[in-house]
C-alpha cells in the first residue's frame, strides 16, 4: 500500500518545505560559513547520485507532501549533474515549485539550462559590492562572476532574483542602503539574513551579530518602509514595502529581514533538509539526523523511505535554542548541512 502522510512534527507544523543539498563543496570561503582552508570534503561514495537524489525527491513530493523543493549547498552549481536533477524534479506531479540558493558564480553559463531544465527561481547571496570587500569576505576575488550570474539568471527568466546578504559589524554593515539601491534599481528583491552560529570555526558570537532592529534602522535612514499587506505564511523574512518603488513588473518593491536570531521563526517553521550524503534533518541547528542512504542502497522500498523520513521529522525540536545556555552548535557547519 502507497503511503500519502505528510511530515509532521509532535508540536503540530507539517514540513513542506524541502532544502536540497547537492553538495558540501564551495568555491568561496564565506568567513561566516567556511574556514579559508575549506573543509575534509564528503568522499565521493558517500555523496548520493542523481539517481538517488531524484528519488528522495520524488518520494518527497508523492509521498510527504512536498512543495517545494530549493536546491543548495556548498555550491551546488559545483554538482554537475544539477540539471539533471532539477529536469527530474520538474517531472514530477504535483510539480513541485523548484528554486536555487547559490554564490552565482558560473550562473553565468548554467542560468540557461537550469531554466530549461525547468528550475523557476534563484536566491543569490551577496554581501557586498565592493571588488576587495568581497576577496575579505569569501577569500576569493569573484565579485565579477557573482554579479554576471546574477545578471544571467535574469536575463534567462530566473525570476523574482532573490539576494540574500548577512551584514557583518564592521565588515559589510555600512552597505545596507547601498545594496538596497542595487536591488531597487534592477528590480531584485533583497532579503537580510541575520549571521547565525554555524560557521565552520565556531567564532560566533550573539553580541557582534547586526540585528534585524539595527538592519532597519540602518535602511529607514534612506528609505520609507512600509508595513507589508501580503500575508506572511510560514516564511521567514518579514517584509517591508519600500514607499515609491516598483518592481519591473509593476509590484510594489519589498525588502525582507531574516531575524532568525533575535525574532526566531521556529513555531511557523516548514522545513525538511536532505544533506549531500542522504540524511534528514529536521531542523538546520539539529545535533542529529537521521541517514537515508544506507536503507536505499539496502534496497528499501519508497514506503519504507517514506516511514524514515516521517519518523526523523516526528522528532524535530520545538525551536533552535540559540538563547538556551545549554545550546550547542551542530557539529556540521552550514555548508555541510545545505543552507
Ligand atoms: N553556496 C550557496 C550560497 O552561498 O548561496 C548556497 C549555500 S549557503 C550555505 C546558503 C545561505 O546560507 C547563504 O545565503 C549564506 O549567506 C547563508 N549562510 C551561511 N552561513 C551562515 C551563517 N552563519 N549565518 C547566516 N547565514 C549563513
Ligand atoms: Fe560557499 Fe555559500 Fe558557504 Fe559562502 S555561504 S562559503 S558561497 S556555501
Amino acid at each position: 500500500m502507497t503511503s500519502h502522510a505528510a511530515l509532521i512534527d509532535r508540536y503540530g507544523r507539517v514540513a513542506t518545505d524541502l532544502r536540497v543539498s547537492v553538495t558540501d563543496r564551495c568555491n568561496l570561503r564565506c568567513t561566516y560559513c567556511m574556514p579559508p582552508e575549506g573543509l575534509p570534503w564528503l568522499p565521493g561514495p558517500d555523496l548520493l547520485t542523481d539517481d538517488e537524489v531524484g528519488r528522495l525527491v520524488r518520494i518527497s513530493v508523492a509521498h510527504l507532501g512536498v512543495r517545494e523543493v530549493r536546491f543548495t549547498g556548498g555550491e551546488p552549481l559545483l554538482r554537475p549533474g544539477l540539471a539533471r536533477i532539477v529536469a527530474q524534479a520538474a517531472a514530477l506531479k504535483p510539480r513541485p515549485r523548484l528554486s536555487l540558493t547559490t554564490n552565482a558564480i558560473g550562473l553565468h553559463r548554467l542560468a540557461g539550462p537550469l531554466a530549461e531544465a525547468g528550475l523557476d527561481r534563484v536566491n543569490v547571496s551577496l554581501d557586498t559590492l565592493d571588488a576587495d570587500r568581497f576577496v575579505q569576505l569569501a577569500h576569493r576575488r569573484r565579485l565579477d562572476d557573482t554579479l554576471a550570474g546574477i545578471a544571467a539568471a535574469e536575463a534567462a527568466g530566473l525570476k523574482p532574483v532573490k539576494i540574500n546578504t548577512v551584514l557583518m559589524r564592521g565588515v559589510n554593515d555600512d552597505e545596507a542602503v547601498p545594496l538596497l539601491a542595487f536591488a531597487l534599481e534592477h528590480g531584485y528583491e533583497l532579503r537580510f539574513i541575520e549571521q547565525m552560529p554555524l560557521d565552520a570555526g565556531h567564532v560566533w558570537r550573539r553580541e557582534h551579530m547586526v540585528t534585524a532592529a539595527e538592519i532597519l534602522g540602518r535602511l529607514t535612514q534612506a528609505y520609507e518602509l512600509l508595513p507589508d499587506p501580503a500575508e506572511r505564511g510560514g516564511a521567514p523574512a518579514e517584509t517591508w514595502l519600500v514607499a515609491g518603488h516598483v518592481m519591473p513588473d509593476g509590484t510594489p518593491a519589498r525588502v525582507g529581514v531574516i531575524a532568525s536570531v533575535s525574532q526566531p521563526f521556529c513555531r511557523a517553521c516548514d522545513r525538511t533538509r536532505l544533506t549531500a550524503d542522504g540524511a534528514v534533518r529536521s531542523c538546520l541547528f539539529s545535533r542529529e539526523e537521521t541517514s537515508l542512504r544506507a536503507a536505499l542502497r539496502a534496497g528499501a522500498s519508497d514506503d519504507d523511505l517514506a516511514r524514515l523520513w516521517r519518523e526523523a521529522m516526528w522528532g524535530k525540536p520545538a525551536g533552535h535554542g540559540i538563547d538556551d545556555p545549554t545550546f550547542l552548535q551542530p557539529s556540521r557547519p552550514m555548508s555541510a548541512i545545505g543552507g
